[in-house]
């Protein structure tokens, strides 16, 4: 077991555990993190938003993940039958990155982790917490002994492992639909010109304007490939989830011809009913981070800039208790990270009724509307300048305005 005192205890090492931890070491405190799993892990969730950028700076480990040489991304694309659109994410209203990348999550997660490790931060791998209390938690290691480490304060980055809302009963339904998702990587041969290599593509499936594909390329030929159904939907379609994916596939349109040489190399996996949702992001003594509090979906990118923006708001309030000054929680923490997430939240609600789907496939936007919506899309969502994240519900006018022209 870990040996020493620690001030605070990350559980998880994914992107939201790793900069939380880096950015408490930063300010002077004894961080340990306790991680399940062996790195390098896959992991879903591959496409970044150029707003991550600014956290992995402050987390000084933008440089390592720059030499990664990871597929460089400036856009989103979008396709619907015969129709193509796509945003530019330097094209934005709000100030900062507009490029990021799309990562292979297994090497990414570890660039995080080895520069944390770098920084002064203690990992331990192979250790699964499986008990809390305010200032001590157990952990179990790879051989089934268990023992107790103290912290001054323990904070949650556990992701789907959503460790402290299932040990404290914190757990709550999303307010979405629950959906299901089949994803592969494939060696992608692809030749097709209309498809942009520095853009994730979303294909809309032209019968079922709720199915939809995601292609994220990466740089070395091979590319993420998925599809996001309603809760039930593949059950009916018989099969097994190969057969279901490359089915879908063959039906997606331009995603289709764009992928007619690709190789399925790679098994599927599978993940349901993701969307999730906790009674407080905080308690006595630990917060929640990225996918442990609330998750949305998947078809903005936005959950690792949510991850990351969890990790930095809490760091800041943790150091705040630490030194004594009895922050406010709700006011500090909890409040300004929903501010972003509600605004993903409307931006996620707009694609499945439409409306998002019907500004983003108009022929004609005013250039300056563009920027603002194509701001949230890049991960802006936190920039109240923007009429879009000031009032959400300016969507909703802008979807009418767009169906009538
Ligand atoms: P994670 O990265 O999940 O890390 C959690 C870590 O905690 C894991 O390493 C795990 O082993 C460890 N752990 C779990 N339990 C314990 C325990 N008991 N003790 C110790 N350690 C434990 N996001 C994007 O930004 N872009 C995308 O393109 C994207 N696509 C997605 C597609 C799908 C289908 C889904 C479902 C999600 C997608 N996401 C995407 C979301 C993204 O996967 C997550 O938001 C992101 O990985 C969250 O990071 P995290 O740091 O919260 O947790």
């Amino acid at each position: 077991s870990p040996q020493g005192c620690f001030d605070v205890v990350v559980i998880g090492a994914g992107p939201s555990g790793s900069v939380a931890a880096s950015l408490l070491n930063q300010k002077g405190y004894r961080v340990l993190v306790l991680e399940k799993q062996h790195f390098p892990r896959f992991s879903i969730g591959e496409s970044l938003l150029p707003q991550s950028m600014a956290f992995l700076e402050q987390a000084g480990m933008l440089e390592a993940v720059e030499a990664g040489g990871f597929q460089f991304k400036n856009g989103a694309a979008f396709t619907r039958g015969s129709e193509y659109s796509f945003f530019d994410f330097r094209e934005k209203f709000s100030q900062g990155w507009g490029t990021t990348f799309q990562v292979q999550r297994d090497r990414f997660d570890k660039i995080l982790a080895d520069e944390a490790e770098k920084q002064g931060v203690t990992i331990q791998y192979g250790q699964t917490v499986t008990a809390f209390e305010p200032t001590s938690l157990t952990v179990q290691t790879e051989t089934g002994e268990s023992y107790q480490i103290s912290a001054r304060f323990v904070l949650d980055a556990s992701g789907f492992g959503r460790v402290l809302p299932r040990l404290l009963d914190m757990e709550l339904p999303s307010c979405l639909e629950s959906r299901t998702s089949i994803f592969t990587h494939i060696q992608d041969n692809i030749t097709d010109s209309r498809f942009d290599r520095n853009k994730i593509l979303i294909a809309v499936h032209p019968v079922h304007n709720d199915i939809w594909f995601w292609l994220i390329p990466f740089n070395n030929g091979r590319a993420s490939v998925g599809v996001v159904t309603p809760h039930g939907f593949l059950a009916k379609t018989g099969g097994d989830e190969a057969t279901q994916l490359r089915r879908l596939i063959s039906e997606s349109g331009m995603l289709a011809t764009v992928l007619e040489n690709a190789v399925y190399d790679t098994r599927i996996g599978k993940i349901e009913g993701y969307s999730c949702d906790v009674t407080s992001l905080y308690g006595e003594g630990f917060a929640l981070l990225g996918n442990a509090g609330e998750f949305l979906d998947p078809v903005f990118s936005s959950g690792v800039t949510i991850a990351l923006k969890s990790a930095s708001l809490a760091a800041d309030t943790v150091d705040r208790q630490l030194s004594g000054q009895q922050p406010d929680w709700n006011q500090e923490f909890a409040i300004p990270l929903k501010q972003g997430i509600d605004t993903f939240r409307e931006f996620v609600e707009g694609w499945y009724d439409g409306r998002l789907q019907d500004v983003i496939f108009a022929s004609e936007k005013s250039d300056k509307i563009k920027r603002m919506v194509s701001s949230v899309l890049a991960g802006y969502a936190w920039d109240a300048k923007n009429p879009y994240v000031k009032d959400t519900s300016r969507l909703t006018t802008l979807a009418e305005l767009c169906r009538l022209s």
